[in-house]
């Protein structure tokens, strides 16, 4: 039976990957959620569908020139249209708003989700690049607010399900030997150094087993994903980075593990469709359909394991060595990455350039202590400033 109190969601980065298999799920569950809140940056077509479909107290364009196109559209509806970053943050602690399903993607989240985490809401986290620029800050705001941190990352939302957690989802590390990531290797998994070295966007793009935004594949490609990801969990499960285990499993059915002092291993399985884990981040502590097919055990062939290569993938060494350094290091890798990242899907630089763009970076923009929201954005606003300027020299070829 559905539950009879219905939860009101905000949908940050509505129009993308994340957003749709999320409204996907809470069209499922109409007796449950509504949908209150619906915020994405200029996709002004694809915000009018949505709008009309879900019907939104509130619709939220980063873009002013979207919204107003967007207001103009939605004149004769209930939906009143913002924009600017302190009404989107307004929005998200407003009375009005239960849930907030963090996934607008790269540090432009940053903001909003910090808002959610201090406002005390339930807060379904995608963004990982929250976690990894600023942590600290965001891991305390939810303590002190008693903010509930639901992550949906895959692999951080299998952990989370092999842990046990209390009543406001903090996870209990007792027992805890090790967690480990699994990735898929990304779609130059079997490449050589030189074939990585040169490969295009739509190649990068075309991940195996995912089907997700342009930045998240690109990062799969180089394996920079899983280095976020190996910060984001060392954040939301309070472990040392070089606690946490890296590896490659091509089917993506293993989500991730957790390894426990006895000798037990406890893993989460099932088939590659982000609705589980934003089912589960909805729902938890219950579980709700997400319209995911099942595992078929018998048609799934052998699951392979086997170990990352940070020489053809030298991203993932690089994210170690920012975890390993604390401070803001993990905030100026995370902006070189995006600058690059951008670059490289413009076709501006190759592929093999995005990890020596994030290591001059990291080598030059000097590391301070994140003690506020502000010194994290500085650093993030050097390293671009610097990963920019490595962009254009690279491009001249010096
Ligand atoms: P996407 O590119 O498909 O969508 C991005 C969304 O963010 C869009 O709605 C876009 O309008 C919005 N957006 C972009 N810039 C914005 C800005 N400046 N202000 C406001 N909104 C903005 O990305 P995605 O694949 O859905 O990923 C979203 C987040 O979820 C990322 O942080 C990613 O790392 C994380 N994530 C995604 C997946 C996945 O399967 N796609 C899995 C795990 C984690
Ligand atoms: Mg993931």
């Amino acid at each position: 039976m559905e539950s009879p109190t219905q939860q009101s969601v905000a949908v940050l980065g509505a129009t993308g990957s994340i957003g749709a298999s999320t409204l996907d799920v809470l069209a499922r569950h109409p007796r449950r959620f509504k949908v209150t809140v619906l915020a994405a940056n200029t996709s002004v077509d694809q915000m009018i569908g949505l709008c009309q479909l879900h019907n939104p107290r509130y619709a939220h364009m980063a873009d002013s020139d979207s919204a107003e196109r967007l207001a103009e559209a939605l004149a004769h509806t209930d939906t009143q249209v913002m924009t600017g970053s302190d009404e989107l943050c307004s929005l998200v602690q407003s009375a009005e708003v239960d849930v907030v399903m963090a996934a607008i993607v790269g540090a432009a989240g940053l903001l909003s989700t910090l808002a959610a985490a201090n406002a005390g809401k339930k807060l379904l986290l995608a963004n990982k690049e929250s976690l990894v620029m600023a942590g600290a800050l965001l891991m305390d705001a939810a303590e002190r607010s008693g903010a509930a941190i639901l992550p949906i990352d895959s692999e951080h939302n299998a952990i989370f399900q092999c842990l046990a957690s209390d009543d406001r989802a903090v996870p209990n590390l007792e027992g805890v030997r090790s967690i480990i990531l699994t990735a898929s290797g990304g779609p130059f998994r079997l490449w050589e150094a030189d074939a990585i070295q040169r490969a295009t966007p739509a190649q990068a793009i075309a991940h195996p087993n995912w089907s997700m935004g342009a930045k998240i594949s690109v990062d799969s490609a180089s394996l920079m994903n899983k280095g976020l990801e190996l910060i984001e969990a060392s954040w939301l499960f309070r472990m040392p980075a070089s606690q946490i285990e890296v590896v490659v499993h091509p089917q993506s059915i293993v989500h991730s593990m957790v390894r426990y002092d006895d000798g037990s291993v406890l893993a989460q399985l099932g088939n590659p469709d982000m609705r589980t884990p934003i089912a589960y981040g909805l729902a938890w502590p219950e579980r709700i359909d997400a319209g995911v097919k099942p595992l078929d055990f018998l048609s799934m062939g052998t699951l392979e394991f086997e170990s990352a290569d940070t020489t053809r993938f030298p991203c993932l060494r690089l994210a170690r060595e920012a975890a390993a350094a604390g401070g803001t290091a993990s905030a100026i890798i995370n902006a070189a990455n995006e600058v690059a990242v951008e670059a490289f899907l413009a076709q501006r630089i190759e592929f093999g350039n995005i990890p020596k763009i994030v290591e001059n970076t990291l080598a030059s923009v000097v590391n301070r202590e994140p003690e506020s929201i502000d010194v994290v954005l500085e650093q993030d606003r050097l390293a671009r400033q610097f990963a920019s300027v490595d962009v254009e020299r690279m491009r001249k070829g010096l």
